[in-house]
Parts: structure tokens; sequence; C-alpha cells
């Protein structure tokens, strides 16, 4: 099955010279939609996972289906301000100004083995704060799975970096 072809490319969304990865048409096919989660899961399989951390807001679709798929659970994690109880946090730069991730306080147990879940990686700074937000809070991260890599733009070499294994389904050379 070819993933990629599922994948639909919107450019000039949501401003001028951007390529959109719209997984939408992915998630809709339910052929598709099972070898992606199947896919992420693959190389972590035996590796001990004891939690997910899906990555507002597409990651929560995938993440929530990997965790169903490893029989663990799901921890949410999400842009500043959007959790109900008290939070830990870590920043990152944008191109214009910084945004934060944050987790709930106690999300993780002692000894979590985490395997972080997005969409996609581009420059690598959602999830670089991402698994920095999962050491502080006492998780180790045992590594990340994305549908789509942009490998033009190095974030996956970032995590790698990190000592942290990525796995990836397809990429878009360019941007
Ligand atoms: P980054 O922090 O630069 O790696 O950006 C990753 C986050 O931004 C992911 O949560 C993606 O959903 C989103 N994102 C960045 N670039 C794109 C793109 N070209 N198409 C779709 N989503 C994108």
């Amino acid at each position: 099955m070819d993933l990629k072809r599922l994948v639909r490319t919107i450019p000039d969304y949501p401003k001028p010279g951007i390529m959109f990865r719209d997984i939408t048409t992915l998630l809709r096919d339910p052929g598709g939609f099972r070898r992606a989660v199947d896919e992420l899961v693959q190389p972590f399989a035996g590796s001990g996972i004891t939690k997910v951390a899906g990555i507002e807001a597409r990651g929560f679709i995938l993440g929530g289906a990997v965790a169903h798929q490893l029989s663990v659970g799901f921890v949410p994690i999400r842009k500043k301000g959007k959790l109900p109880w008290q939070t830990i946090g870590v920043e990152y730069e944008l191109e214009y100004g910084t945004d934060e991730v944050e987790i709930h306080i106690d999300s993780l147990d002692k000894g979590d083995r985490i395997l972080i879940v997005d969409d996609l990686i581009a420059t690598g700074g959602t999830a670089v704060a991402s698994i920095e937000l999962i050491r502080e809070g006492g998780g180790e991260v045992v590594g990340c799975s994305f549908v789509i890599d942009l490998p033009d733009i190095g974030g996956r070499a970032r995590l790698e970096e990190m000592k942290v294994p990525v796995r990836t389904l397809m990429a878009f050379e360019g941007e």
C-alpha cells in the first residue's frame, strides 16, 4: 500500500510558500489509517513502552490509536493553557516569538517508557520541546514516530542528536 499517495498536499496553506501536508485523506481511508498505525508502532513493539504521548492536535488521533494498539495509556501534550489541572511546560522558539507545550504534572509514573507520536516533523522544535518535557516529567523517551518527515528542514537529525530513535513512514523533499 502506498501511504504517501493518501496524503494531500495543499500549496500556500496557511500562508504563501508553505506546502501543507494534509493527513485527513489518509485518516479517512480505513486501510490507510490501519496501516499507518501499524507502521508507527512496528519498530517499538517489544520495547516495553508504558505510555504513548501525542502532540496536539493530529498527534492525538494517531497517538490514541497507537496507544490502543500497544495496550498502554495515552498522555496528551498540549499547547500552553489548554490543560485543566497543574502542569509542567517547556518553551520553544518559533519563527516569530515562542510557544510552550505542557503536560499534567501527574501524567507520568516513575520509570515510564514513552513513545511520542505526531503527524509530521519539520524543524523538530515541537518534538524537541516534547522530549525535554517528558524527561522533565520523569519519563524516558524510547522513540518518536511521525507519519511524515520533511528531511531538508532537519528536524529528524536534531532528534537523533538527542539519541532518540525516530520512525517516519514517508518523506517529502524540499518543504
Ligand atoms: P516543527 O515543530 O517545525 O517540527 O513542526 C511540526 C508541527 O507543525 C507538527 O505538529 C505539524 O503538524 C505542523 N507542521 C509543520 N509543517 C507542516 C506542513 N508542511 N504541513 C502540515 N503540518 C505541518
